[in-house]
């Protein structure tokens, strides 16, 4: 059967893969089209589709920017497709992005070491090579010194929502992510709705409404992380919206244990994205 996986990371920001890698990983496991969707960068685009050119892959540009949740917790991470790599707008939102994550990079050390667990920032720096500096970047150094016993548990005891050292990432709004993302020439699609923390399903619709009329495009209905009755809500809700759907394991290579394609997406929704785009 035909596999599509819409969402995944590389080396250029969080992922262990480097991005000429994905398409021959896709090809070995039967998936036709993939995107590659790294947190705040395009870094990846040109190797990602040289690499799906010879493995016979599909390949969609794509980018996963953090924004501004607009509440204490939860996330709101903005996927765009198709994008030009080349475009000013989104360009510059990767720049203010990139600064943003060193500038935080450095707080949450700071706060680590009071937190009686120091690191050393070349070590961090090491581990993210070319890429900005991420919290899984730092979670392997926390592993790698022993006061995690993995990465989850670095999450859980530091750096994570409920951490000592957790420090919040919110340079742009969504409303500057949808449209740096349609200057781009690419549909803006909500990621895993579960993630930005609603527990009353009133309050997502109307956070889903909210978004629309910002621009947003479409809703990522499969993803690794929802279960099937998540899946249901928010194919209805993207329904009900009159929004595009989409999907993808959210692959990071062995950084998490989740499989490409470990997520199963009906592979019209690829379709439904390419006709929207050229519309
Ligand atoms: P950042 O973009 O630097 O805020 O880091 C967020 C990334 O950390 C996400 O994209 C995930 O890859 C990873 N992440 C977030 N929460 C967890 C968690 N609890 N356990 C493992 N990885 C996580
Ligand atoms: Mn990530
Ligand atoms: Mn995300
Ligand atoms: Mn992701």
């Amino acid at each position: 059967m035909e596999h599509i996986d819409l969402h995944m990371h590389s080396t250029c920001s969080d992922g262990t893969d480097r991005p000429e890698e994905l398409g021959p990983i896709a090809a070995s496991l039967g998936i036709t089209t993939i995107a590659l969707t790294d947190h705040d960068t395009m870094a990846g685009h040109e190797a990602c589709q040289r690499g799906c050119d010879a493995a016979g892959v599909r390949f969609v540009p794509g980018i996963e920017i953090s924004a501004d949740p607009g509440r204490p917790r939860g996330n709101c991470h903005i996927l765009g497709y198709f994008v030009d790599a080349n475009a000013d707008h989104l360009q510059e939102i990767c720049r203010v992005q990139g600064l943003a994550r060193a500038q935080r990079a450095d707080e949450i050390l700071e706060l680590l070491e009071r937190a009686g667990a120091p690191i050393p920032m070349a070590e961090v720096k090491a581990v993210a090579g070319e890429s900005e500096i991420g919290r899984p970047h730092i979670a392997a150094v926390l592993v790698e010194h022993g006061f995690a016993k993995d990465i989850t548990d670095a999450f859980q005891k530091y750096i994570g929502i409920h951490g000592s050292a957790y420090i919040r990432k919110d340079a742009i709004l969504p409303a500057q992510a949808i449209e740096a993302i349609h200057q781009a020439g690419g549909l803006a699609v909500i990621a895993h709705p579960i993630q930005m923390r609603y527990n009353d399903q009133q309050d997502l619709y109307e956070r889903l409404l909210d978004l629309k009329d910002m621009g947003l495009d479409g809703v990522e209905v499969y993803h690794a992380s929802h279960r099937e009755e998540h899946q249901a809500l928010y194919l209805q809700m993207a329904k009900e919206l009159n929004l595009l759907i989409s999907g993808g394991s959210d692959y990071h290579g062995t950084r998490k244990n989740i499989q490409m394609g470990a997520c199963k997406v009906p592979t019209n929704v690829y379709q439904q994205l390419a006709d929207s785009v050229k519309d």
